[in-house]
């Protein structure tokens, strides 16, 4: 059996350590196809948020506490950085962590594909699963927002476009926010390797990932959206909200831009029913929203919070049933 799955990062990660397991009694294969709407370049290094997030934590050397960023993690270059004054001060970056970005610069640098850089930097943390950027090409989350008086540039423009992680990091994703925009999106192909696994998979997976900076960025890639929507595997999401609120982090705050309900129904009605042109076959909710409904998707209640492995290989294997018996058949 082969399994795709679409992820974020500290979500997402989670998820797809429970996928690998499963994976591993059931003699599947595993391909991660991992959102780059976090990218961004800071101090002349290109930072990967969510694949990083995803290779440290299956490769062992994620901070389970933060995480995000390594474990045992210092914060030298971070404080010598700041003593320059150089900006941005508000992202943090730490020592391990920055020879990360170190190599993965240098390869880009001499021409490599991100594809092919992640996959060099994937051999020393053997995260058991393909790691694949879901594009090679530049793309980035933007926030529209209303900018404070005192922020406002000499047009006096209230309205601005800001990177995700200035939205998020520096603002705490507070401010007046319009929409989110995914720069690069329209030009952008789907890295080597995802049609071709698209195309192979057995069963598309999407984590409980933020369904709006996360999945939305993957999915805002044309070609690799229409491999979904017409692609022969049954898709089945993950609900990151559970009665009512996301367990972490913020996509309440992400879902609110999009008037779209913070509940289980309201972002599988984001994802939309694969019958009307949408991506979804199946929608696996917890318990506590057993009540769902989504029109054209087979929808199953099971336990989703992700407290250790064992629960998230339960939420996997549940997921791989509905797909089985209740979405098209795999
Ligand atoms: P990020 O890129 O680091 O923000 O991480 P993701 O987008 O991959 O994942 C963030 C999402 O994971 C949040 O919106 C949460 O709702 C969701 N999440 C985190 N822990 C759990 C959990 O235990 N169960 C479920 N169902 N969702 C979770
Ligand atoms: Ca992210």
């Amino acid at each position: 059996m082969r399994i795709v799955v679409l992820s974020g990062g500290i979500g997402g990660a989670r998820f797809l350590a429970g996928v690998r397991a499963y994976a591993r009694t059931a003699g599947a294969d595993v391909t991660a196809v991992v959102n780059v709407g976090d990218d961004v370049i800071l101090h002349g290094l290109r930072i990967c948020p969510d694949l990083d997030s995803v290779m440290y934590t299956l490769g062992g050397g994620a901070d389970p506490e933060r995480g995000w960023g390594r474990a045992g993690e210092t914060w030298t270059v971070s404080g010598e950085l700041a003593a320059y004054g150089a900006e941005p001060t508000w992202f943090g970056l730490g020592d391990r962590d920055v020879a990360t970005h170190l190599v993965r610069t240098t390869m880009l640098s001499a021409g490599y594909p991100l594809s092919a850089v992640t996959e060099a930097l994937a051999t020393r943390w053997q995260p058991g699963v393909r790691l694949l950027p879901a594009t090679d090409d530049r793309l980035e989350t933007h926030a529209v927002v209303t900018v404070p008086e005192a922020e406002r540039a000499d047009d006096g423009a209230a309205q601005r476009a800001i990177h995700f992680q200035e939205w998020w990091i520096r603002h705490r994703g507070a401010l007046p926010t319009h929409r989110f925009v995914f720069v690069g999106a329209d030009a952008a192909k789907p890295a080597p390797g995802v049609l071709d696994a698209l195309a192979g998979a057995d069963l598309v997976l999407l984590a409980p990932s933020n369904p709006v900076v996360s999945i939305a960025p993957i999915l805002a890639v044309a070609e690799l959206r229409d491999a979904l929507v017409s692609g022969p595997a049954p898709v089945v999401g993950v609900s990151p909200i559970i009665d009512g609120a996301p367990v972490r982090g913020m996509a309440d705050r992400c879902l609110a831009v999009l008037e779209v309900p913070c509940t289980a129904a309201g972002v599988a009605g984001l994802y939309g029913a694969r019958a009307d042109g949408g991506i979804l076959d199946g929608w696996l909710v917890d318990e506590t929203d057993a009540q769902s409904a989504v029109p054209g998707v087979t929808v199953r209640p099971a336990p989703l919070w992700m407290t250790d492995e064992a629960a998230t290989v339960a939420m996997v294997r549940a997921a791989v049933e509905l797909a089985t018996d209740g979405g098209r058949s795999a």
